[in-house]
């Protein structure tokens, strides 16, 4: 932290003891990495925290700040809210251009373009984004990500920051959300820093990449501001990328002025992604964090999970920690009890009967004929497919199915869904047709 400043030097009576309870129910490492150096400043309705860098003060909201509010509980302290700041007066020292090359990247090595899955919904804003790491500040700036909540904004600016910092060694780059520039400007403008914030977010940087801009809506001083920083980092040609969960113009709150220079360079959106992506994200989280996923698993969790990629690995973890809590591997059954609530309610009401009907209905086939004994690959087919659906949906065992499909055995059903599964892939015609019944199901 830097010197001389009122902020850093103070930690109030309640810290103190808030730190004590910390430092009884928190590992050691992390008490001392995290709670030992942090600084707070108490003011009658809040304690602020200030954190040297994002990264600490992530770290701190993931692992410290639930024991923090459970200590603050058995203070009597909990009426006071917690803020969390980050907060470097003189940041140029630790940016990376200033470490010497040989030194770890402060960007998370999960978040760079080797991990980034690409699909259609994604493809444009990622050859972008790999466009302006290669030159930055050359070829499209700024450039705009806007897409919904957990399609990958975040995951896609760590990956021009990680991409930059490991080829581009001399280049200065800030990674930050809107959120913590605007703590950052209210900061310096309480404790008299403008000079310093200045510095640096326009002398002192070559990339700026700026986090979930309509978090500014409303916040008329820090976008003033942002637009003196964008105005001096666009002439000097210095390369800035923005996020936001919406198109420049579809921003309300926010000025005029910043719209228009926000389209200035290249717009690029990222759409929900499709089932193949979905299941392909899957796939490579799980491997990544050496957990064993069947097919099936994968396919069901990417079918229920379908607008977010976060969520979609929350169902994943989720997964996991039943299973290792459980001794157990990932199957199907158990995605089916972990994930039950992510299947919407009116499934659940759906029938047996009601599926075969709508298998039946699509194919232009006959009940009894699905149920039959008979061979013909024109009713063997949907025969699958309402197998498979009746797994999916009904999340019936696989004797239960058979039962009900004119008396199979189980190892004809598994067979079938498996089919299905892995024919699917390579068939469109069968997706589109599992795609037009599920329309029917929704
Ligand atoms: P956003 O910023 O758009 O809300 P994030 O970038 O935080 O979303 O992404 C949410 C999670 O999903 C992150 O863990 C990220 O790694 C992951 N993710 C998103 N898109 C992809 C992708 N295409 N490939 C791999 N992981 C992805
Ligand atoms: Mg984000």
């Amino acid at each position: 932290m830097g010197q001389g400043l009122k902020i850093t030097s103070m930690s109030s009576k309640s810290w103190l003891q808030i730190r004590d309870r910390l430092k009884a129910s928190l590992p050691g490492h992390i008490f001392s990495t995290l709670v030992e150096p942090t600084s707070c400043l108490e003011t009658d309705a809040a304690l602020e925290l200030s954190f040297p860098n994002r990264f600490t003060k992530e770290s701190f909201e993931e692992k410290c700040l639930s024991p923090m509010r459970l200590a603050l509980k058995e203070l009597s302290l909990d009426t006071k809210r917690v803020e969390l700041f980050v907060f470097k007066t003189a940041s140029v020292e630790t940016q990376p251009a200033f470490l010497s090359p040989s030194s770890v990247s402060p960007f998370d090595p999960k978040y760079t373009f080797e991990t980034f899955v690409i699909g259609s919904s994604n493809q444009f804003a990622h050859a972008a984004c790999q466009a302006v790491s290669r030159q930055p500040g050359q070829c499209y700036n700024p450039l705009f990500i806007f897409g919904g909540a957990g399609l990958g904004k975040t995951h896609l600016l760590r990956a021009i920051g990680h991409e930059i910092f490991k080829t581009q060694n001399n280049l200065r780059v800030l990674f930050l959300t809107s959120e913590a520039f605007t703590n950052e400007l209210i900061q310096a403008i309480r404790i008299d820093r403008m000079r310093e914030f200045r510095e640096k977010y326009r002398a002192s940087c070559d990339v700026l990449l700026l986090d979930d801009i309509h978090f500014l809506a409303g916040k008329e001083r820090t976008q003033e501001e942002f637009f003196y920083t964008f105005n001096y980092l666009h002439e000097s040609r210095k390369q800035i990328v923005i996020t936001s969960d919406r198109y420049p113009k579809d921003i309300s709150g926010l000025e005029n002025r910043l719209q228009t220079r926000f389209e200035w360079g290249l717009v690029a959106d990222v759409q929900p992604p499709e089932v193949e992506t979905r299941v392909a994200i899957l796939k490579n989280k799980a491997e990544e964090q050496n957990i064993l996923l069947p097919d099936e698993v994968a396919h069901y969790i990417a079918s229920h999970v379908t607008s977010n990629i976060r969520e979609l690995e929350g169902s994943l973890h989720r997964l996991q920690a039943h299973a290792s809590l459980n001794h157990t591997l990932i199957t199907m059954e158990l995605a089916q009890q972990t994930l039950r609530d992510l299947v919407p309610k009116i499934r659940h009401q759906l029938t047996p009967d009601g599926i075969l009907k709508l298998v039946a209905l699509t194919f232009g086939l006959k009940i009894i004929d699905l149920k039959a004994d008979k061979r013909a690959r024109v009713l063997s087919e949907p025969r699958q497919i309402c197998m498979y659906l009746l797994r999916k949906h009904l999340m019936m065992s696989l004797p239960e199915i058979g039962a009900f499909m004119g008396n199979r055995h189980h190892t004809t059903i598994l067979h079938g869904v498996n089919e299905i599964i892995s024919r699917s892939k390579t068939n469109p015609e069968i997706e589109n047709n599992i795609a037009r019944i599920e329309s029917l199901i929704r």
